[in-house]
Order: C-alpha cells, then sequence, then structure tokens
C-alpha cells in the first residue's frame, strides 16, 4: 500500500471525500465564527469588536461578537463561549478575560468540532486551543523599560533615578509578559542601584491593579506618594498601558508634583494629546487593525482547510502545549515618532501635527 493509499484510507470516513479539491476539514463559507472579548478595559478592545463584526461580514461569514460584562467577566465569557458552541460556530476567537479560567468552554469547543483562536492574550493550561495571534508582548515590556530608562536620562543625565512600577491585572495573562519585558530591561539597573524603586514594592503582586482599573491605579499613586514621595524626588513611573498612565499622571498632578517620566500601551486618543502635549512619556502602537486583519485570514484558512500561517511555533508553551502562534511587532512612541508612527492610521495622524 502506497502513503497516497494510506492517507486516503485516513480521511476516508470524512464525508466531504471523493476526489473533490475541497479539502476535507474545511467548513461552509457562510458558517458562524464567534468572537468573545473581555471587558472594554482599553480603547483596543472597542475597535476590535467593531473591527470583527465588519471584517467578518466583508469575507462572508456570520459573526457572534461578545464583551464580557464589566462585573462577573469570567461567568460572563464562559457563558458567551458556550452558547457560540451551541450555536454550532466553527472557529471561535477568545480575547480571554481570564486565560486560565477557560479549559473546559474550549475542550466543549473542540468536541463540538470547531477551532480555537486566542486573540491577544494566550488561554493558559489547555490543550484545547489551536493557535494564537498577538503582538510581541514581551517586547512590549521591553520597550516599556527602555524607553522609561531613556526618558529619565534625557531629563537628567545619570542617575540614580526614583522609579515606582505597575502592572495590569492578574488574570490578564500579558500583565505579567508585560512586567517581565520591562523588568527584563530594568533589573540590571535597579540591581546596579541607578534604578532605585523606593517603595520597594518591585514584585508583580504588589504592583498589579484589579481589572485594569484606571481608579485602583490612581489609588495606589495617591498613596505611594503619600507614604514615599513626601519630599523625594519621582523620577519615572513604569505603567503598563494608557488607561493606567493617564490615571497615574492625574494623581501625580493632583499632589501637585512634576509629571514624571510614564510610559503607556494602546496608543489611546487622549494619551496621544498627552504625549503630543509633552505629559505622558510614550505608548506603544500595537495596531489593532492588523491583529484583526490577521485573526480573520486565520479563519479564511480554517475555512478552506488550509492550515493558517504562523510563523512562532516555539515560544509560546501555555501550559500544556506549545501553541501556533502569529507574532506582530510593537512599536514604541514617543512625541519624536508619533507623526511616523500613526502616518497611515486616519484616527491619530491628525492629532500629531
Ligand atoms: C492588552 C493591552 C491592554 C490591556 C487592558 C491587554 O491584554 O494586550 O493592550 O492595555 O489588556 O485592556
Amino acid at each position: 500500500i502506497s502513503m497516497l493509499a494510506l492517507t486516503a484510507c485516513g480521511g476516508g470516513r470524512d464525508e466531504e471525500t471523493g476526489g473533490s479539491d475541497a479539502p476535507a476539514k474545511g467548513f461552509a463559507a457562510n458558517s458562524l465564527i464567534g468572537v468573545a472579548l473581555p471587558a472594554k478595559t482599553s480603547e483596543n478592545w472597542v475597535l476590535a469588536g467593531d473591527l470583527f463584526t465588519n471584517g467578518l461580514k466583508e469575507a462572508g461569514f456570520q459573526s457572534d461578537v461578545q464583551y464580557a460584562g464589566a462585573s462577573t467577566t469570567v461567568a460572563d465569557q464562559q457563558a458567551q463561549i458556550t452558547a457560540m458552541v451551541t450555536k454550532g460556530a466553527k472557529v471561535i476567537v477568545i480575547g480571554a478575560t481570564d486565560a486560565a479560567q477557560l479549559s473546559t468552554q474550549v475542550a466543549a469547543a473542540h468536541q463540538a468540532g470547531a477551532k480555537v483562536i486566542a486573540y491577544d492574550r494566550l488561554i493558559t493550561n489547555t490543550p484545547d486551543l489551536d493557535y494564537y495571534v498577538a503582538f510581541d508582548n514581551f517586547k512590549v515590556g521591553q520597550l516599556q523599560g527602555q524607553a522609561l530608562l531613556d526618558g529619565m536620562k534625557a531629563k537628567k543625565a545619570t542617575g540614580p533615578w526614583n522609579v515606582e512600577l505597575f502592572s495590569g491585572s492578574p488574570d490578564d495573562n500579558n500583565a505579567g509578559v508585560f512586567f517581565n519585558g520591562a523588568m527584563d530591561v530594568l533589573k540590571p539597573a535597579i540591581d546596579k542601584g541607578d534604578v532605585v524603586v523606593a517603595s520597594k514594592q518591585t514584585d508583580v503582586k504588589q504592583t498589579a491593579i484589579q481589572g485594569w482599573k484606571a481608579e485602583g491605579a490612581q489609588a495606589r499613586m495617591d498613596q505611594l506618594l503619600t507614604s514615599t514621595y513626601g519630599s523625594k524626588e519621582l523620577d519615572g513611573v513604569l505603567s503598563p498601558n494608557d488607561t493606567l498612565a493617564r490615571a497615574i499622571i492625574t494623581s501625580i498632578k493632583g499632589a501637585g508634583k512634576p509629571v514624571p517620566v510614564v510610559t503607556g500601551q494602546d496608543s489611546e486618543v487622549e494619551s496621544i494629546k498627552s504625549i503630543m502635549a509633552g505629559e505622558q512619556y510614550m505608548t506603544i502602537n500595537k495596531d489593532t487593525r492588523n491583529l484583526v486583519k490577521e485573526s480573520i485570514n486565520m479563519v479564511k484558512a480554517l475555512q478552506t482547510g488550509a492550515a493558517p500561517q504562523v510563523n512562532d511555533t516555539k515560544s509560546y508553551n501555555n501550559g500544556s502545549k506549545v501553541v501556533d502562534t502569529f507574532l506582530l511587532p510593537p512599536v514604541a512612541v514617543t512625541k519624536a515618532n508619533a507623526a511616523e508612527a500613526y502616518a497611515n492610521d486616519p484616527k491619530l495622524a491628525p492629532l500629531t501635527k
């Protein structure tokens, strides 16, 4: 028996055999695609929902795009994914609200024959995840750490610089990835004594902001200013995203202190304005349009039965398996390169003029 015969034999149980060039594992062109997004904790999630709705429609699919509620996010998202499986979705794209709480739902999706794509945030501890599409989030952290050092050096040529560290929501797998990336750059400077975390709060648990809530970041900054910066100068703050960065700046201004070097991420409208006005120091451009486009490309490939394009088959071990990943490059943006960075973004480009 030749290899070919063996293959044909193996595939013979499928309904769609018999010499057609339609691969056995594709699905109908107008199938339902589920998109389960977390709460709208930053502008990128709002944008992603709109782009998925429009992009899937343009590609000829039916779509069901859902957001987890603001309070009971985990249970909401679990129920939404279960409903998508019941409705017969062929692919479910998930921006996880809690990376570690979806294994039951994605297992059910797999049993029903659906493919599962993790969008932006990895889903952990499950063998039932098929693909991951994201920006290189460790690199995001490294860019934030480096920008913090560069920004402080530009203001005051030599250290020690006093710094405080913030990280995102502990249930978001990305939060730790951003923090570890930043610490990869900052730790050597902390160890040398060039960077001093005056509060001594350097552990990711101490720096975390539950639910990525602006008010949480503002409250923690208020408290750090009172406990540690009565007379001390604060030179920089590592903030994991723009929403938290603006809350941190509000706190510092409220205390009557000069705004230090503050990092961010997401290229939110208000933060671009703040950067151009010389307040927030930097953000990260992770163009949501490209991330959604790559996700929809994966869906289109799966529809035809082809293997979606990936560019990393080694780095993303979710605790159960190494997940095939399509990774996009993030870009650090300060006032200096904002015009160039957003040149092709009709919403942001006018703000950089
Ligand atoms: C995203 C960030 C965003 C954060 C809060 C993260 O998972 O990668 O871009 O700032 O969620 O919404």
